[in-house]
């Protein structure tokens, strides 16, 4: 187990050798973190949460309770798992498949799942995307778009800070919303 004198494990959880975790990670009760496994700086691994080995996750990742990620799915930096996040990487699961290949998925920087959310494996989930709670994820989503229902749908774009700006089907000019292009107008301007 490499581990920095700043991550801070709960005495329930078990990291195993060889998984990594970044300075400032905290990971609470029953989680468990498989060998190869490595996971970035300042996340939180919620109760219960499974990291399965060989999985990347970014830094500044939040994991909510009881959430599983097994081999195949890829986490990056700033990304939001809500509790019960469900994860596939089996296209044809048979219990007795003598030939299971692991299917990717790829959640990328910022994105957010909703509570309870399903993502079906060999999707993309885009930058600042985010998805409703309960939805099932068949198809890949990109940047910044918001989708939600069984299956999901694509129901507008929202904001990195998660403001719907659009309804539209077709991707806005801006995807900031009024709040944050008003603040990156100032800081442009040197004023915070
Ligand atoms: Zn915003």
């Amino acid at each position: 187990m490499t581990q920095d004198p700043a991550v801070s494990v709960h005495d329930t959880a078990i990291v195993e050798d060889g998984a990594e975790l970044g300075p400032g990670t905290q990971v609470w009760h029953h989680a468990h973190v498989r060998r190869g496994a490595r996971v970035g700086a300042g996340c939180i691994l919620g109760k219960n949460v499974y990291v399965d080995a060989t999985v990347r996750i970014g830094d500044r990742v939040k994991i909510e309770n009881n959430v599983s990620i097994y081999k195949g799915v890829d986490i990056g930096d700033d990304v939001f798992v809500g509790p019960h996040v469900v994860f596939t990487n089996d296209r044809l699961p048979r219990a007795t498949n003598r030939h299971w290949e692991v299917i990717p998925t790829t959640v990328r920087r910022g994105a957010s799942l909703g509570a309870n959310a399903t993502v079906v494996c060999g999707i993309d989930i885009g930058e600042w995307a985010m998805v409703g709670a309960g939805s099932v994820v068949t198809r890949s989503v990109p940047d910044h778009q918001l989708v939600v229902g069984v299956p999901a749908r694509p129901a507008g774009w929202v904001c990195s800070c998660g403001t719907v700006v659009s309804r539209a089907a077709d991707r806005p000019a801006s995807l900031d919303c009024g709040a944050c292009a008003g603040q990156d107008a100032a800081e442009a301007e040197g004023g915070g």
